[in-house]
């Protein structure tokens, strides 16, 4: 039977279960399991023991050329490029496993490596015609060329289909004018993916690859910053760029979806930088724990501290699952995984800042001094939680998503309704009376059951499917209660993207602790069936407090006192 290829997350928003896309849990290749212990142990040779030079280099706000040439010597520019262009052809799965080796080393190591792969040169391997791919992959590859993402302007960040940066066609070149902030890799890089205004029929945006060799391209100081402070990151200025034709990276006016699919495949190389960065977080922590002695006894015999090692295990566990999996479904060739790549980044990133702050926590004043690392990787971490989309913006993409799948099945609504999929945020005005009552009757019938999850998980099963029923008349009580009017009410969107993100995280864990069942028998097995038993009563218990907010909530009293600091703009009642 061949495997449904949509995404599990629409598909339960509709009140079906679609087991065959997340059943059987992913397993890495063997093959590339043996490549990558081998990568790992020259990493561990190399960047083992290099903890002060980081620190160094996080306060002097850079790392040396040096140290960049060896990153290009030891192949850090080169995973997913294809073999065939001297890369190391790495699957998604792959690529995720090493940039969580490389998180619980340095996050600024992580991000260069990152940047470059996940977003910098994704667009040319997606994209890319095979003239450009000969042209630039054997460079990327080796480092030669280090690659960015050009995007964000002072005036469009979420809003990133508001950029101003525009290219004009002038003969078989472009003419490029523009500038692009806060730019990773920028100030390393010589292969630009730009995104500009093409106001054309064909469409509005048009990604470009542009080279540094070309004349008007230039790269501002390296920006001053709280995290990630030892990698670049800088403005970059387009004047009078004279781009090629043969440099638009996939169809002209279509850039925006280049962008997007990018920003969905890459979000693998980033849960995996949370995923390193949870490991080396519990790893210090139990270390402290047992080692610290207070009250004549380690802290480790504590409670409170056991609670907080317990709860970032458990965390660590359901990102490593959910990161996992969507990799796992972008390397078996699934196209509808956007939604479910735009959870494991929400899920992923503020598991991670949860973790750290605990850590941090757990070694008291120590872990807010610099000599310890505890600091530095949590200002590292905060920027997931902003950049590649930001986690209120994804939460929006998330919840919209479901609801336009929800009205898709009205055939009358379909072509007004496609309007809220190209514009989430905005589209949502057109619900009318009419689609209201059937989305009511669309929605709401979820009678859907698991059947490949191992029969011992019955109570965990079965915690997903009374969830999961809530979920699927969910989006029919908000726009029962809410109409046209939810555009505006971002905390009811919130709350179900909430519940659909636990939700996917509990699927997977499900899916994962079955696997491990089957593999290694029940015994062995027995933590990881804590672990999902913890983490389901955590999900049923949270998705049962967003859908009681449905009806019963402060939603407009919080406004209103919002609207009053806004309006005041301070704090109304100063004791003085
Ligand atoms: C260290 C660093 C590295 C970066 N690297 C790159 C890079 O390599 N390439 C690149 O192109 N960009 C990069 N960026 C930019 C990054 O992607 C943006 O900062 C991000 O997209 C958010 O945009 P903004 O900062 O303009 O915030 P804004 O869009 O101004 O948002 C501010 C706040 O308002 C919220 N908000 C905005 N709109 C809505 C809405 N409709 N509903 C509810 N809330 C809303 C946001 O969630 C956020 O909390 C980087 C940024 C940093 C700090």
């Amino acid at each position: 039977m061949s495997k449904t290829n949509g995404s599990f997350m629409r598909a339960l928003c509709m009140g079906k279960i679609a087991e065959d896309i997340i059943f059987p849990y992913p397993k890495m290749k063997t093959d590339e399991k043996e490549t990558l212990k081998t990568i790992f142990s020259s990493f561990s040779s190399w960047l083992k023991g290099k903890d002060s030079d980081f620190r160094k280099w996080d306060k002097q706000g850079e790392m040396p050329k040096e140290f960049l040439q060896e990153m290009k010597e030891f192949g850090l520019f080169s995973f997913i490029v294809p073999e065939e262009f001297g890369g190391l052809g790495l699957s998604v799965t792959g690529y995720s496993r090493v940039l969580q080796e490389l998180s619980r080393y340095e996050a600024s190591v992580a991000i260069t490596a990152g940047a470059h792969s996940s977003i910098g040169m994704k667009g040319l391997i997606l994209f890319g015609t095979d003239e450009q791919k000969k042209k630039y992959l054997p460079k990327l590859a080796t480092g030669e060329m280090v690659a960015c993402f050009c995007l964000t302007e002072p005036s469009a960040g979420s809003d990133a289909a508001g950029i101003k940066c525009k290219a004009v066609r002038e003969g078989d070149s472009w003419v490029l004018n523009g500038e692009k902030i806060w730019i990773t890799n920028g100030g390393l890089a010589d292969f630009f993916t730009v995104f500009a205004r093409t106001d054309s029929p064909e469409g509005q945006i048009t990604a470009f690859i542009v080279t540094r060799e070309m004349a008007g391209v230039s790269t501002g100081p390296h920006e001053d910053k709280m995290g990630l402070r030892a990698s670049s990151t800088v403005t970059v200025s387009f004047e009078n760029v004279r781009v090629p034709n043969d440099h638009v990276l996939g169809e002209v006016g279509k850039g925006f979806k280049v962008a997007m699919k990018i920003l969905n495949s890459g979000r693998s190389g980033l849960g995996g930088g949370c995923i390193g960065g949870m490991k080396r977080a519990i790893a210090l922590s139990t270390h402290q724990a047992k080692s610290r002695q207070q009250f004549g006894k380690p802290i480790a015999d504590f409670g409170l501290v056991k609670q907080k090692i317990g709860h970032m295990v458990v965390e660590c566990y359901a990102t490593e699952s959910v990161v996992n999996l969507v990799a796992g479904l972008v390397d078996q060739g699934h196209e509808d995984y956007a939604v479910e790549a735009a959870i494991s980044k929400v899920f992923g990133t503020e598991c991670l800042w949860r973790t750290l702050d605990e850590a941090l926590q757990i070694a008291g004043g120590g872990g807010y001094m610099c000599e310890l690392p505890y600091e530095r990787m949590l200002r590292d971490a905060r920027i997931n939680r902003i950049y590649e989309g930001t986690n209120d913006i994804l939460r929006l993409f998330i919840a919209l998503t479901a609801m336009h799948d929800v009205g898709q099945q009205l055939k009358e609504l379909a072509g007004s309704l496609g309007k809220v999929f190209l514009d989430p945020i905005k589209g949502f005005g057109i619900f009318s009376d009419y689609a209201k009552k059937q989305v009511s009757l669309t929605t709401g019938l979820g009678k859907a059951t698991f059947t490949m999850a191992h029969p011992s998980l019955k109570e965990e099963t079965e915690i997903f499917e009374e969830c999961a029923k809530d979920l699927a008349s969910f989006a029919d009580r908000i726009l029962r209660k809410h109409g046209k009017k939810i555009v505006d009410l971002q905390f009811p969107t919130r709350r179900l993207a909430d519940a659909m993100i636990d939700l996917f995280a509990l699927a997977c864990v499900i899916s994962r602790v079955t696997s491990s069942i089957e593999e290694k028998g029940p015994e062995k097995a027995a933590k990881e069936k804590e672990i999902l038993h913890v983490f389901a009563g955590q999900v049923r218990r949270r998705v049962k407090s967003n859908f009681g907010k449905i009806d019963e909530n402060d939603d407009e009293q919080i406004i209103s006192l919002a609207d009053y600091a806004l309006e005041t703009e301070g704090f109304g009642w100063d004791n003085l």
